[in-house]
């Protein structure tokens, strides 16, 4: 399964996805790692509303969260979500290819 275009860390209730599944992220294509058995807030909303908000879930996250290229990246999809633009969605798609070609794996 791979993740949107954006999105780095998935969190399904505990159980529903396969130990065995395979999550690839959104931002870079690499497989996250994962599941880790968790307990808590998934988000802020759900950190907003205390403990009642709480859940038992499993989170796969990409390794290369955090790096600045992989922000890069992220930040570039969204801009190129946002924008109305078919060229300038292009120009930004052919620069993350780019940089994933630079800089990933
Ligand atoms: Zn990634």
């Amino acid at each position: 399964m791979k993740l949107d275009a954006t999105q780095f860390r998935y969190t399904p209730d505990a159980d529903k996805v396969p130990k065995t599944e395979v999550i690839l992220c959104g931002v870079c294509g690499t497989p996250c790692r994962g599941p880790l058995r968790m307990r808590g807030p998934r988000g802020y909303a759900d950190s907003l509303c205390g403990k009642s908000a709480w859940s038992d879930y499993d989170e796969w996250k990409c390794p290369n969260h955090g790096k600045a290229w992989h922000e890069r990246i992220a930040h570039m999809r969204k801009w190129a979500k946002s924008s109305q633009s078919e060229t300038i969605k292009n120009m930004i798609e052919l620069e993350i290819i780019r940089i994933l070609g630079v800089t990933h794996i």
